[in-house]
């Protein structure tokens, strides 16, 4: 089976998208404060935060005070992804691929797809999330503007942020 991937967009303290990827039984987690672009010229910062449960993948609502804010969560993305991640034409283990600070993977999303990159660019720990270039990159579409909205109940992040 396939591991999956997804995106909450999360409006705490401040906005941003918080992307995770199964990786043996938890969702490795990264902050991107404005989200994937699926132009390849666009490198989005990645803050790694804290590995959540993989019940946590379909959470929407309002989240009470922890560590990162309180404030609502839409799952944006949602979908599988493959490892694409190689060294010499072998394979590289998607857990030891992050441990070494760059992976890169195929999403299958509702609304992202095609190879995306992680790297790790520095010792003190931020990443870049990047399209990698593909038939899926597209500089002229945002889709945190063109399709805000949650991919398992349609809602914006407003409404889940009104209904409490
Ligand atoms: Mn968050």
């Amino acid at each position: 089976m396939s591991p999956i991937f997804v995106i909450q967009k999360h409006d705490a303290r401040r906005l941003h998208y918080d992307v995770r990827l199964e990786v043996d039984g938890v969702l490795k987690s990264w902050a991107v404060p404005r989200g994937p672009s699926p132009d390849p010229a666009q490198k989005r910062l990645a803050v790694p935060t804290d590995d959540h449960s993989m019940e946590y993948a379909e959470f929407e609502g309002v989240t009470g005070s922890g560590r990162y804010g309180s404030g609502a969560v839409i799952v944006w993305d949602l979908g599988v992804y493959r490892n694409l991640t190689e060294k010499s034409g072998v394979e590289v283990p998607i857990a030891t691929a992050l441990a070494q600070g760059h992976a890169k993977f195929l999403l299958q999303g509702v609304k992202l797809g095609g190879a995306w990159a992680l790297t790790r660019t520095s010792a003190d720990g931020d990443w870049l999330l990047v399209k990698v270039r593909d038939e899926y990159a597209d500089p002229s579409w945002d889709p945190t503007e063109s399709q805000p909205g949650s991919v398992l109940s349609g809602r914006t992040i407003e409404e889940v942020a009104a209904a409490g």
